[in-house]
């Protein structure tokens, strides 16, 4: 055993055995989950067992069913799949096998069971519940167990998690695995569309998902694909000719590749499939003849090493799971953990369940708009902005011409992911719309220079994966020069401002909002996506680029930590950006497994440092046989003036007294990621979208289609200098005259720290035991 089970003084034990297994496709995540169960059981004075191989496990007991201690799940975190095996158990099914699986969890003094899988594996989990009280009473009629051995087991308390990479569960926002799924899919396509444009072929990409389009959407959204076919809403009756127009339009306006995607499930409103080998032959055959292949994805997109996203995701929904255990009592419906508006829920598992069912007959009975509704709203949405940014001329979306707009578009603050992609969206609704995009190159020392040029739908078309910023991005604000800025906006008659950038960008429309009553020309709709690295923009929880960056920060630990483990007795201190907010620092702490994290919300101060020293070394102290793992402590940059990331590295090895040394690593600029991520990439395109609807609605706010009197644009209302953000799922506009009492304007951030409370989590799961004791 390791020492540290051993050495654990245990809060006051709840008594509960919990049994945790993996059952169904494997998807990426699942193994944060098992380990953020074991070590949350552990720490609440429980005992934890892996089931192995599934529902196989338990079906067949013995060496299957082994308890868990906390260094069992070391290293867990940053693995795909699982690795306590996962099988497609046939017996379970049976009510025989389920009665041997009640059978091994009595004996091995199991009463709760958490099942992380898809929507059969919580079917199977619940029938198992059910029958929970008839089965050991035929075990004890049958003499496999005795009145005595079963009492203490009248029930069976069972927590589902989702885990699959179809993301088709309607009662949770997004399965473990889904996200990591979507990275893969991503990097196949990018990889795909660079050969496409240089043989200027076209390509039919399959992706998984029988009965949901989630990859399939959120894969065409991410990468510019020009058609998209998925189960929940099939295309018009006559696709055909429909989805050769779309690529014809392409193809005129001079794009040389052709990506076109499909879900495995994807069918036509007839319900009959519609295949990628079909889709090829139209595509070869007059009026398109492309050259066309067909490629399927296929189990590359299972995932392996977990993205940021499903780390976080599946390590929050495991220690809610164990909450969950404790909370139940023999009354409580079985809760399934999922994740509703970036909040963690619980609901009754078999209306989950039964919701899923409900897709799959609303697709049979041909009710598309109930199988559409059941997703949420995001994907209804989503699919919206897909549209509105892939058509090209489409009348039905053009706004009247004295309606049409100048919009400039500009970059402000630091690169981040998702500024290309919500400029390149932007570009194309406003497009679709009637209106003139304009580039303003460099900022707002682009526009002193009219450094500014029109875009056009093709100029865009390649920056769906881009990072960085092809505007150019500085962090001039526009007080460099007020009133020249004012003189160029007038000179240039544009009608709205897009800004996207980071907090720079959000003070830069509170500067021009503020000087609207001197200078009229401000007196236009000017809005702001937020995209930093950050995450420090008041109004959002969310900006372009910090999934980006949380991923780069992620690759980089995960490399480091290899480094530190290889030479066993050794702590890297890492560094991490994000000014004075420690968004970043605890997010990908919590995704690596930090040992600790040091952030400007709560400062560092030598007791800090001396409480890590001792945990780590009673940690290194206890292992005798030189197999630890090496350790990491993420430091923001701006945490400490006097503990710099070199002094907290001297001081850490100096008090180890040998027992380890420590290393540093500042990450720097590779934290702003190389290509952006999916989430930034959908994220980005839902927001464009929505500011262009804003700026058309703050420009006419009441004007009747045939009033067209006094200026073009005039508006001084507050809300027409707003933030987009998302908070929980909603998209929300706010004024930056609102916003001020949001925002902490000495660190440049916003007051309101979402996720401060992710930090004890990062401390529960890398040392409960020993501070426990300390404390
Ligand atoms: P994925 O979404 O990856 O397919 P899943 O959990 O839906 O995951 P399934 O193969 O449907 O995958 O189910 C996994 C296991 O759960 C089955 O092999 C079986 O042991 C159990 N199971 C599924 N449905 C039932 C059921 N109706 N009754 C009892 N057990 C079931």
């Amino acid at each position: 055993a390791d020492p540290i089970d051993e050495n654990i003084t245990p809060l006051k034990s709840k008594g509960k055995r919990i049994g945790v297994l993996t059952s169904g496709g494997d998807a990426p995540g699942m193994n944060a989950a098992v380990r953020a169960i074991v070590r949350v059981a552990i720490s609440r004075g429980c005992e934890a067992y892996a089931i192995f191989e599934g529902y196989e496990g338990l079906v067949q007991g013995g060496k299957m069913i082994r308890k868990f201690g906390w260094a069992d799940v070391r290293g867990y975190l940053a693995i795909g799949g699982t690795l306590i095996g996962t099988a497609r158990c046939k017996s379970f099914r049976e009510r025989s096998g389920r009665l041997d699986a009640a059978c091994n969890l009595v004996k091995n003094g199991i009463d709760a069971l958490i099942v992380c899988g898809g929507d059969g594996s919580l079917t199977g989990a619940d029938i198992l519940r059910k029958e929970w009280p008839g089965l050991i009473e035929e075990l004890i009629q049958n003499g496999k167990l005795t009145v005595e051995e079963a009492d203490p087991y009248k029930h069976l308390t069972i927590v589902g998690l989702v885990g699959s990479i179809d993301n088709d569960m309607p009662s949770t926002d997004v399965t473990i695995g889904a996200v990591t799924s979507l990275h893969r899919i991503c990097e196949a396509v990018d990889s795909i569309s660079s050969t496409a444009s240089s043989h200027s072929r076209a390509f039919v990409i399959e992706v998984m998902g029988r009965r949901c389009g989630w990859l399939a959407l959120m894969a065409a959204i991410s990468t510019g694909a020009d058609f998209v076919f998925i189960p929940e809403r099939p295309p018009s009756e006559n696709w055909e000719a429909e989805m050769c127009d779309v690529i014809k339009r392409h193809r005129q306006l001079g794009k040389r590749r052709t990506i076109v995607i499909v879900a495995e499930g994807a069918i036509d409103r007839n319900l009959n499939p519609i295949k990628p080998d079909y889709i090829k032959e139209l595509l070869i055959k007059k009026p398109l003849e492309l050259d066309t292949r067909v490629t399927t994805l296929g189990h590359t997109q299972r995932g392996g090493r977990p993205c940021a996203y499903d780390r976080n995701l599946a390590t929050i929904q495991g220690v809610e799971a164990v909450n969950a255990v404790l909370e139940s009592t023999p009354d409580t419906p079985s809760p399934m953990i999922g994740v509703n508006e970036n909040k963690i829920t619980s609901e009754p598992l078999l209306r989950a369940v039964e919701l899923t069912h409900q897709v799959a007959e609303a697709i049979s009975k041909q009710d598309f708009r109930r199988a559409m509704e059941l997703r949420d709203p995001e994907f209804a949405d989503n699919y919206e902005a897909y549209r509105a940014t892939t058509l090209v001329d489409s009348e039905e979306m053009l706004v009247p011409e004295y309606q049409r707009l100048r919009i400039g578009i500009m970059h402000i603050g630091a690169p981040a992911g998702g500024m290309n992609q919500a400029t390149r969206a932007a570009v194309r609704f406003a497009l679709n719309r009637g209106h003139v995009p304009i580039a303003i190159y460099n900022g707002f020392r682009g526009i002193l220079q009219e450094n500014i040029r029109e875009l056009s739908w093709l100029d865009v078309d390649d920056w769906t994966s881009k990072g960085g910023s092809e505007l150019g991005t500085n962090r001039t604000e526009p007080d460099i020069d007020l009133g020249m800025v004012a003189y160029q906006i007038q000179k240039q008659r544009f009608d709205a401002l897009l800004i996207i950038g980071g907090f720079e960008a959000y003070d830069s429309v509170r500067e021009l909002r503020d000087a609207r009553d001197k200078y009229p020309a401000f007196c236009i709709p000017i809005v702001c996506i937020p995209a930093t690295i950050s995450n420090n923009v008041p109004g959002t929880d969310f900006s372009l680029g910090s999934d980006t960056s949380l991923n780069a920060i992620v690759d980089s630990c995960d490399a480091i930590k290899q480094s530190a483990s290889a030479s066993r007795r050794r702590v890297f201190v890492v560094e991490v950006h994000g000014g004075q907010c420690g968004y970043l620092a605890v997010l990908s702490g919590l995704a690596v497994g930090a040992t600790s994290t040091y952030i400007p919300e709560e400062g560092v101060s030598l007791k800090t440092l001396l409480a890590d020293v001792n945990h780590l070394r009673r940690r290194y102290g206890d292992d005798k046989k030189g197999t630890s793992s090496g350790r990491l402590i993420l430091r923001n940059e701006c945490v400490s003036k006097t503990y710099t990331t070199d002094v907290i590295a001297k001081i850490i090895e100096t008090e180890g007294s040998g027992l380890f040394d420590s290393r540093t690593c500042v990450l720097g600029h590779i934290q702003q990621g190389g290509a952006s991520s999916p989430l930034d990439r959908i994220r980005a395109i839902r927001l464009a979208v929505r500011c262009i609807d804003f700026i058309e609605r703050q420009a006419f706010p009441s004007m009747s289609p045939h009033e067209k009197a006094g200026p073009k644009v005039y508006t001084n209302s507050e809300e027409s200098a707003s933030v987009i953000g998302i908070i929980g799922a909603q998209v929300v506009f706010s004024s930056v005259v609102d916003l001020l009492k949001e925002t902490d304007k000495k660190n440049r951030k916003s007051k309101r720290a979402w996720w401060i409370h992710f930090k004890e989590l990062v401390d529960l799961l890398s040392k409960w035991g020993y501070s426990e004791k300390e404390a």
